[in-house]
Parts: structure tokens; C-alpha cells; sequence
């Protein structure tokens, strides 16, 4: 249930609205506006049930029920679209936020070279796996902490943020340190101790969809980050599994019109893991801005055919900068520029 506080509320009332829910035995989740303060109830349904009926309190302009599990998550929360500020770059307002570079940290020199040409292009994130889920167990797992020290210098030299993700409970805090924001990875979408985990770091949480997740188990894996504390998840379609063959994955864009009904929350797109082919990334990036996502992650390589790990889906320098190009100027025509 989430209670609707009214414009001319006061301090005083919100407070005896908290101390009702926690006399129920309820937790309550604020969220601000520019107009007004809503209180989002969660808990048992009885006890919400008892709440409700004596709600009755000053400054309550009306209280209403959530039917989806998914709640902090739901656009019913919040209407308004939520904009993630990470250090002044803002996710979800007018703009869309490029986070790029390689699959993995494989060496200073690879992701000093990296970071160089994805700030050239307007990437406003470094991204790079210092912790890789891969397939197999004998493919490169990562540089571990010390790719995270290069991260932060590489990203640090080039003005840029840092995204990075975190395999495992034990690392939360030691990811968090060095990184902007968290990722979390398909195959760990509804690793629920972990999104418990990262979702009380004190960091923003990129959410990618699991390889076969529907978006409501994606909308309810977002709501254990919510509710543990995080306001600022931000999802990214990665593609699903489906019977197709030729591409990695297929990449679901219509998830972003359902997200974006369904959810105050902004969402980006990453084509390399949705297509896994290097042709298939520029098309599928500007096809992801049209259909109004908020951003992209796209993997580029300074030099692809050496890289330890998806070459064949990273752009080149090169290629990144004309697909920042085209980028730029189709959002400025979206914008009405
Ligand atoms: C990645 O972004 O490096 C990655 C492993 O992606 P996904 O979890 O979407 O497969
Ligand atoms: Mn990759």
C-alpha cells in the first residue's frame, strides 16, 4: 500500500504516520516529489490491511493498495520517472548515458587505451568486468581486486564513472569501494541474497535481466534491491535465450516500453550481449534510443581480435565513435532539437 501524503502536509503528520506503520509491525519506504511525499507501506498483508482502516491520520490525502508484488519498483509508487544522479551524471533524464569499454580488465595498458577512446567518443562510464562470469571454468576469470584499482585510475584519468560487476556476496564492499555503480549480471538476476547485499552498499545498482527471466521476476528481482534500501536501480535489457541460434541472445527491445510502463525506474540496452556480434551492436543501439531507452553499455576494444573475452561482439574505437556520432544526433531529433 503506499499512503499519498497531501501537498500542505506538515513534518508533525508525516511523523505520526510513520510511528502508525511501525505500531503495526510494518516498514515504510519514503519517496519525495516536488509537490508531494509518498509513503510506501511493506509487509504483511493483514496488518496492511488493519493500517488501512485506520489511517485516518492529518496530512493523508488518500492511501492506495498495490496489486503487483513488485511495489517500490511499480510506476503506481511513483509516477514521475526517476532520475539516478551518480556524481552528476544523471540516468533517466533527457540525455542517454553511455557506459563502454572492454568485457574484462585485461591490463592497464588495454584499459588505459580503452578509457582514452570511450571518453573521445562521449561515454560518460568506463565499463569492465574485473569479476567474470564465464562459461567455462578454465576461460579468463578476471583480474580481481587489482582490475579494480585500474578501473578507478583509468576511469579517474578520463573523467569517467565506473561500472562494474559483482559476482558474489563476499565482494559487495570491495566492489563498492572503487566503483560508481554495481552491476549485476543475468546469471546472478535472482541471486536474492546478493541483490539483498548490493542493495544496502550505499551504491547504484545496474540490474541486467537473467538469460530467461520474464520482465516481472526482472520488476520483482529489482524490488530486493529496492527493498533493501537502494532507491537508484537502474535495468538493462541484455537479451533472452530463445530458440535463435545466429545471435548470442535476442534482444528483447520492447522490454523497454513494458519496463517503462510498468516502472518508474530508467532503463538502458546493452547490444553486445543482446546480439554477441559486432555488425548487429550500431544498428540495435540506435534501434534501443528509438524505442526510448535511457542509455546503452556497449563493449569496445581497443584492439577486439587480441581481447581475452568477446571480441567478436566489441567495437573498435572507430566504430564507437560513429555509433556516438549517430547516437548524439538521433537524440537531439528525439529531443525535437
Ligand atoms: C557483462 O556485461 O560483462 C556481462 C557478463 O553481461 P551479462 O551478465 O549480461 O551476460
Ligand atoms: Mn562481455
Amino acid at each position: 500500500m503506499i499512503i499519498v501524503m497531501s501537498p500542505n502536509s506538515t513534518e508533525a503528520d508525516l511523523e505520526k504516520v510513520k510511528i502508525k506503520i511501525k505500531s503495526e509491525g510494518l516498514e515504510y519506504h519514503l519517496s519525495t516529489g516536488t509537490s508531494r511525499t509518498i509513503v510506501g507501506v511493506i509487509g504483511d498483508k493483514k496488518a496492511i490491511s488493519e493500517l488501512e482502516m485506520h489511517c485516518a491520520l492529518p496530512g493523508v490525502e488518500k492511501t492506495v493498495r498495490i496489486t503487483e508484488k513488485y511495489k517500490l519498483v511499480s510506476r503506481e509508487f511513483k509516477q514521475e520517472n526517476s532520475v539516478i544522479d551518480v556524481g552528476g551524471v544523471k540516468i533517466g533524464g533527457s540525455q542517454p548515458v553511455v557506459m563502454a569499454g572492454p568485457c574484462a580488465v585485461e591490463s592497464m595498458e588495454q584499459l588505459m587505451e580503452a578509457a582514452k577512446a570511450v571518453s573521445e567518443g562521449g561515454a560518460q562510464f568506463l565499463r569492465g568486468g574485473a569479476f567474470k562470469p564465464r562459461t567455462s571454468p578454465y576461460d579468463f576469470q578476471g583480474m580481481a581486486e587489482e582490475g579494480l584499482k585500474m578501473l578507478r585510475q583509468a576511469a579517474d584519468k578520463y573523467n569517467l564513472k565506473v561500472v562494474t560487476e559483482v559476482l558474489d556476496q563476499r565482494t559487495v564492499e570491495e566492489v563498492a569501494e572503487y566503483a560508481d555503480v554495481l552491476q549485476i549480471g543475468a546469471r546472478n538476476m535472482q541471486n536474492f541474497q546478493l541483490l539483498k547485499e548490493v542493495g544496502s552498499c550505499g551504491r547504484p545498482v545496474l540490474l541486467k535481466r537473467g538469460l530467461c527471466a520474464t520482465i516481472k521476476e526482472w520488476l520483482n528481482a529489482a524490488e530486493y534491491v529496492m527493498s533493501s534500501g537502494c532507491d537508484d536501480v537502474i535495468f538493462c535489457e541484455r537479451g533472452i535465450r530463445t530458440y535463435e541460434t545466429y545471435t548470442r541472445n535476442t534482444l528483447d527491445l520492447s522490454a523497454v516500453v513494458a519496463v517503462k510502463e510498468l516502472s518508474h525506474l530508467p532503463i538502458i540496452v546493452d547490444p553486445s550481449h543482446g546480439t554477441g556480434r559486432r555488425s548487429m551492436v550500431s544498428p540495435m543501439a540506435k534501434a534501443a534510443i528509438a524505442a526510448g531507452a535511457d542509455g546503452l553499455i556497449i563493449e569496445v576494444h581497443p584492439h577486439p581480435e587480441v581481447a581475452l573475452c568477446d571480441g567478436d561482439q566489441s567495437l573498435t574505437p572507430v566504430e564507437f565513435n560513429q555509433v556516438m556520432d549517430e547516437i548524439k544526433r538521433m537524440s537531439a531529433i528525439l529531443r525535437g532539437e
